[in-house]
């Protein structure tokens, strides 16, 4: 027989020590649309409101994305690798904390003054306005929350088209940064996004006039797209980071930094080593090294089999047969690229190096996977050359280990690069554990450089004739 009394009692001790909130229905999202219309329609009503923030203000949003950051650096890293299946957790909460740090605020902007007989003349770091930004799977929340505070330090409110495959973290960064905004005493809706990006979404913000200013972060397809749409564009394109190391370097330091920093968030940064030129004195040394650290060295063998799993045949625009990555590979753990071609990789295996030809597709392809090719070089003339074409023109990243500054100069001057790092990681070039402010929006293309919130404003000239010279 059931006692109703005692069912009724023992309900009400289930539910008392139920976290109930963990059963509320889902929130909306703050800043997340349906569709692109509403998504502009909302971001422009916003902007006329934030237009009036002064720099106090916005300092003290950007000062909440910062505490908002650091506090969900986890949540997002987890999600970021659920939602993209790229990457590593550990890595991503490190970068979280990079951006909520080191992404400068509004001491970037500053105004040049000029005074005469003639009067005083200020030249000033204004807004854009609306500015539509494209951002990749790659780093998706921490580019989405480094451009927030870049462009909302800029006076500029933003609406963004995420890449597809990355929506879910994207919007939880977005729906972040709106928290951060209205704990901050500011208006909704400054930074939007729409819950399913896709071309048309995209085409559609491009092309709307209330946006002012495009920013594409990503490959070189959307990079291209964007700086024909005929508007102001900032460009952050595609990279393939050549490192060189020569006899001068501290072979055992360099092995570790390119092992690190090529092994970062499983290979995802576009900064990150992806081919190594290996002066041949001290290559083998340096390959030696390298498996102290956790690399696995290839045969010739398994070279063969591992360009069959991480490359595919696809017909280009001419109707020509060309090699391109396999996506499925992209920011995957080393030990699970090994597993396909049927090794078995101890534990601390973190890396795949194999020693190739300058030809090799490995060499060639930003392949965004913790794969470092090395190609033995006679000298470092003939290391810088290869370290150039390697490069293709991106003009984005590229590494030297040596203590020979004149190897430096020589090196830095024909590279031609956006970013030089010297004896470290990959990662102090955008300010890891090195000095310097970060960004994830680095652009090569169109010569921004580091971004900051300078690169997201225009400027504007301010007049006053025979007056205001006090001298
Ligand atoms: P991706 O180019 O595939 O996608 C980037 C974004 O562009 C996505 O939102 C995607 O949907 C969109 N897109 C792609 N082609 C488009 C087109 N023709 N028209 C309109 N939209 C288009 O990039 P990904 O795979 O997410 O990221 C990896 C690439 O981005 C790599 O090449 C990497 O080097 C580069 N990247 C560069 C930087 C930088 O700061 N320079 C930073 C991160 C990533």
């Amino acid at each position: 027989m059931i006692d109703e009394k005692k069912v009724s009692q023992l309900v009400k001790d289930v539910l008392s020590e139920m976290d109930l909130s963990a059963i509320k229905p889902p929130r909306k999202q703050l800043g997340v649309f349906d569709t692109m219309e509403e998504a502009l329609d909302a971001v422009n009503k916003a902007y006329t409101q934030f237009r009036k923030y002064n720099k106090e203000q916005r300092e003290k949003i950007i000062s909440e994305i910062r505490k908002l950051t650091h506090a969900e650096a986890e949540t997002m890293a987890k999600l970021a690798v659920e939602d993209t299946g790229m990457g590593n957790v550990y890595h991503k909460i490190l970068k979280h904390h990079l951006v909520a740090d080191k992404t400068l605020g509004t001491e970037d902007l500053d105004t040049r003054a000029m005074s005469g007989d003639g009067g005083l003349t200020l030249v000033e770091m204004a807004p854009y306005g609306v500015i539509g930004a494209i951002t990749p799977s790659t780093n998706p929340s921490c580019t989405v929350i480094c451009n927030s505070i870049c462009m909302l330090a800029g006076g500029n409110a933003v609406v963004f088209n995420p890449h597809p495959h990355a929506k879910r973290i994207s919007a939880y960064a977005v729906d972040l940064v709106n928290r951060a905004v209205l704990a901050a005493g500011g208006p909704e809706n400054v930074v939007v996004t729409v819950a399913n990006p896709t071309m048309d979404t995209s085409n559609m913000m491009v092309n709307h006039p209330s946006v002012k200013m495009l920013v594409a972060t990503g490959g070189p397809g959307v990079v291209k797209m964007l700086l024909s749409s005929g508007k102001k564009a900032i460009g952050a394109g595609a990279g393939n980071p050549p490192v060189i190391v020569d006899e001068t370097a501290d072979i055992k330091k360099a092995a570790k930094d390119i092992i690190d920093g090529c092994t970062f968030d499983n290979n995802l940064p576009c900064i990150a080593e992806k081919e190594v030129f290996a002066l041949k004195g001290i290559a083998d040394e340096l390959i030696h090294h390298m498996q102290k650290n956790g690399a696995y060295l290839l045969n010739d063998r398994q070279i063969k089999q591992l360009e069959d799993v991480v490359l595919v045949w696809k017909e280009n625009k001419k109707g020509e047969k060309v090699r391109v990555i396999n996506k499925d590979w992209v920011g995957r753990d080393a030990k699970k690229i090994l597993a396909q071609i049927g090794v078995k990789a101890d534990e601390d295996i973190r890396c795949i190096i194999c020693e190739t030809d300058f030809s090799q597709a490995f060499v060639q392809t930003e392949l965004m996977m913790p794969i470092l090719p090395i190609v033995k070089v006679d000298n470092f003339d003939d290391a810088v050359e290869m370290a150039v074409k390697a490069e293709h023109g991106n003009r984005h990243t590229a590494h030297l280990h040596s203590k020979n500054v004149d190897h430096m100069t020589q090196y830095a001057k024909a590279i031609e690069t956006t970013i030089f790092v010297k004896n470290a990681p990959s990662y102090a070039g955008i300010g890891f554990n090195a000095e310097g402010w970060t960004t994830f929006t680095i652009a090569g293309p169109t010569g921004e450089g580091i971004t900051s919130p300078r690169s997201f404003t225009r400027l504007r000239r301010c007049v006053l004739s025979d007056a205001l010279y006090i001298i």
